[in-house]
């Protein structure tokens, strides 16, 4: 008989430090994207200033979820309000109210998703809401 091994994360104890993927013999496991403080950030995002000013667009900001982040969002959003440029927040809006509550006066719009897999289940996602933001 031949005995399978598996290897379980539990993704709710992860702190995303990245370790693993330095481990991973196989390459299975793999970190994209790159470290990058509000300073590189802003650097980047105004690479397309000009593309902003004549589509009318901005910077959209998402995830996984952002407002899981608030305080290093914040410094974002406020960088990017002092640069003139335009603030969406991409977001389940499963998070308590006071995560979204401090970055208001540096969102332009919300994108608000959430899923669903039949009607009246939204019922679900609201009371989650409810609880949430109560
Ligand atoms: S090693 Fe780090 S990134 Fe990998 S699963 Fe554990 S906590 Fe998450």
């Amino acid at each position: 008989m031949i005995k399978k091994e598996t290897i379980n994360i539990k993704r709710s104890l992860c702190n995303a430090c990245g370790k693993c993927a330095q481990e991973c013999y196989t390459g299975a496991i793999e970190v994209l994207g790159q470290p990058m403080g509000i300073d590189d950030l802003l650097e980047e995002v105004k690479k397309d200033s000009v593309i902003y000013r004549q589509s009318h667009g901005g910077v959209t900001i998402s995830g996984g979820e952002p407002l899981l982040y608030p305080a290093f969002n914040g410094r974002l959003l406020k960088a990017l309000k002092d640069e003139a440029i335009s603030v969406g927040v991409d977001t389940c809006g499963y998070v308590p109210w006071i995560n979204i509550e401090h970055l208001l006066p540096y969102i332009d719009f919300f994108s608000l998703g959430y899923q669903t897999y039949g009607p009246g289940k939204t019922q679900g996602i609201d009371r989650c809401l409810q609880r949430a933001n109560p």
